[in-house]
């Protein structure tokens, strides 16, 4: 359990930061914050961010972002991962933003303002979604509702 008053020295150190909360306190070389946990150990302030919220964090794992802020310490803003599901969102990250570098998505729909949405970090074609889920609609096979 974290004390009201280390709770209260690790609020003093974050700013908001649009969706994010952006911490202004040490940092490693890696831009991540640095403090301590509930133990006095030092811990990287997003791992203790989500400890505040959820409780202790799982033994073994990663503190990974889904803003991709190292600096961020907003607890929605994170999760436990495996260091193998970080390397597979950085490769999915690098595929997804690929084909927008031209301006238009896999399918060819232009990408302006209007037509991109975020997931996460990924910015995803709302035209392709569209299409996505009318086709599902039409292929769906008729069910009751609730019956599942
Ligand atoms: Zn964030
Ligand atoms: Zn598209």
């Amino acid at each position: 359990m974290y004390s009201e008053k280390s709770l209260r020295r690790f609020f003093e150190k974050t700013i908001p930061d649009g969706d994010c909360v952006k911490w202004i306190g040490a940092k490693n070389r890696k831009g991540y914050g640095r403090t301590y946990d509930s133990k006095k150990r030092p811990a990287p302030a997003h791992r203790v961010a989500w400890e505040i919220k959820n409780g202790p964090f799982p033994e073994g794992m990663l503190a990974l972002h889904s803003c991709d802020k190292p600096d961020c310490v907003n607890p929605d803003h994170i999760r436990p991962g495996t260091h193998k599901d970080n390397m597979k969102d950085r490769e999915e990250r690098g595929r997804t933003n690929r084909p927008f570098v031209g301006g238009v998505c896999q399918n060819g729909h232009r990408l302006d303002e209007g037509n991109i949405y975020y997931d996460g970090p990924s910015r995803r074609c709302r035209q392709c979604r569209t299409e996505y889920w009318s086709e599902r609609e039409k292929t769906r096979p008729k069910r009751n509702r609730g019956a599942a």
